[in-house]
């Protein structure tokens, strides 16, 4: 009978690990599009992460041999600081986080994490690091416990239990007759966008990344739905390194520092005020923005 077992459970394994792989895929759908182009340097070591900094040196990169799209690109983000990066679209900024996860390399230049250069590391190791939480999320027809866990499992229920409570979930998940073991998805449970949402940082907390990536987490949330899962999110990125993408700049005014990117390169730098006082592009677009919000309420009235 045992030999009957043991193919089952590897099965069983390979089943798994090629689930885990298409949550990963359609979770990063929107950050790669493209297959892998890079591998491993032979005998490359695992990223070691103690102080998680990123810094882009002079990054050079284009998708076509003579479209160029990031021209020189430097900046740092220090450890445990919240970044933002914000521009017109096209301006390169989901391109930044592509290379960030070494879906392609640079043509020249650099980017480092905690000293190391990202391209003489394991793909593997770096990917562990950095957590997404991206537009949409994918749910399966699984307990939400299964959703949270997102296929580890080596994850403990109270691993589980303390990244719902971190993600806000807990009032949800106490509230549903089987918990944790509550079906969700399609046969299952419904659940609104922002408790999508809320399943995707808890899915990132039991990643537990000292990274995280926020790719306009809350772009499909109504404005109160938006207020809560972002405050969750800045408690969530507390003590970790946080790059968020926007195109709403009303999500990111409070950042550390504010990238703003214009073709392929960095416009200007700084924090809301600093921007704001400079009246250059992040201020232009600050208050078109403001505008439509306006004109939006206006309409609403
Ligand atoms: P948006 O705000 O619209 O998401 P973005 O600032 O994130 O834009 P990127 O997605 O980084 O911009 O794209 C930068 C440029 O690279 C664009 O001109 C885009 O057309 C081009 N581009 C993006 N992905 C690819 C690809 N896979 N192959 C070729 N060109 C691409």
């Amino acid at each position: 009978l045992t030999q009957l077992f043991r193919p089952l459970d590897m099965l069983g394994m390979v089943y798994r690990t090629i689930r885990q792989g298409l949550i990963d895929m359609a979770e990063m759908f929107r950050l790669l599009d493209e297959p892998e182009e890079v591998s491993d340097a032979p005998g490359a070591p695992a990223l070691v992460v103690q102080r998680p900094s990123i810094v882009f040196d002079n990054v050079v990169f284009g998708y076509e041999k003579d479209r160029g799209i990031l021209h020189g690109l430097s900046f740092e983000v220090p450890a445990g600081r919240n970044y933002a990066i914000v521009g017109p679209s096209g301006a390169g900024k989901s391109t930044i986080a592509r290379l960030l996860f070494r879906f392609y390399d640079p043509v020249s230049g650099r980017i480092l994490i905690d000293g190391q250069d990202i391209r003489a590391v394991t793909q593997a190791s770096l990917r562990k690091v950095i957590g997404i939480v991206p537009q949409d999320s994918v749910l399966f027809n699984e307990t939400i416990g299964y959703n949270i866990a997102y296929g580890r499992d080596d994850a403990d229920a109270a691993t589980v239990e303390a990244a719902a409570r971190g993600a806000a979930l807990m009032g949800l998940i106490e509230r549903l007759p089987k918990g944790f073991a509550t079906e969700v998805g399609e046969r299952g449970l419904k659940l609104s966008g922002g408790e999508k949402q809320r399943v995707a940082i808890a899915r990132t907390l039991v990643k537990n990344p000292p990274i995280l990536l926020l790719d306009e987490a809350t772009s499909a949330l109504d404005t109160r739905t938006e207020q809560d899962i972002l405050a969750t999110l800045h408690r969530v990125a507390e003590n970790r390194t946080t790059i968020s993408i926007a195109h709403r700049l009303s999500t990111i005014a409070d950042a550390d520092r504010i990238l703003v990117m214009q073709d392929g390169r960095l416009a200007e730098q700084g924090s809301h005020a600093d921007l704001l006082r400079a009246d250059g592009l992040y201020a232009e677009m600050w208050s078109r923005q403001a505008a439509e919000t306006e004109e939006i309420s206006e309409a609403a009235e």
